[in-house]
């Protein structure tokens, strides 16, 4: 069994209930197995065009399928909640994506793991620092860090702004 984080987030409808129901859908994913949850959070978008805040969560997996699987299992999810792509970083209903696999490194357009940009955002970084903050985050080109230390790195940047507003089983 091969542990994975996988960051969700969602700015367009119900946004809280889209995280709900993906943590439920990979919690009935045959294959998969979720180990812990984070609080969810409210964060300013960034990059992309203007556009509402985002709910995000990030959820640590035992995933025994390869990173390929995980990612289709992703997609899945971002399908069921009616994901559409349009504008590239534009709003959207769900969107599920592989932060890490443990012991994988790919880099193609389909799948990059590590995720390219994970150590770059706070809006990920904090809440797999709830989770996971001794995970080592090794992405290509720079230093392996834990994902604490790649979070405190953003801790100051004001042009990130983060908000717990819930802990706790907020998914149940
Ligand atoms: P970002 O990747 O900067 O977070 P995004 O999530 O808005 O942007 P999407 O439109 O959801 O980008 O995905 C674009 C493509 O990225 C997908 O078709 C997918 O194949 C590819 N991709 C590459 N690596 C990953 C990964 N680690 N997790 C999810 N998708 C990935
Ligand atoms: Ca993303
Ligand atoms: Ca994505």
């Amino acid at each position: 069994m091969t542990p994975a984080a996988l960051g969700l987030g969602a700015n367009l409808g119900d946004a809280r209930a889209a995280l709900r129901d993906a943590v439920v859908g990979l919690a009935a994913t045959p294959g998969v197995q979720v180990l812990a949850v984070s609080g969810l959070w409210r964060t300013a978008a960034v990059g992309g065009p203007e556009q509402p805040d985002y709910c995000n969560a990030v959820v640590l997996v035992e995933a025994g399928m390869d990173a390929d699987a995980l990612l289709a299992v992703a997609q899945r999810l971002e399908a069921a909640a009616e994901r559409t792509r349009d504008v590239r970083w534009g709003p959207r209903t769900l969107d599920v994506d592989v932060l890490d696999v443990q012991g994988r490194r790919c880099e193609g357009p389909e799948l990059t793991v590590p995720h390219p940009r994970a150590h770059e955002r706070r809006f990920v970084l904090e809440p797999w620092a709830q989770v996971a903050p001794d995970w080592l985050l090794h992405p290509a080109g720079l230093p392996a860090r834990t994902v604490a230390q790649w979070a405190a790195d953003l801790a100051r940047d004001d042009t990130q702004a983060v908000e717990l507003v819930a802990d706790g089983p907020w998914w149940r």
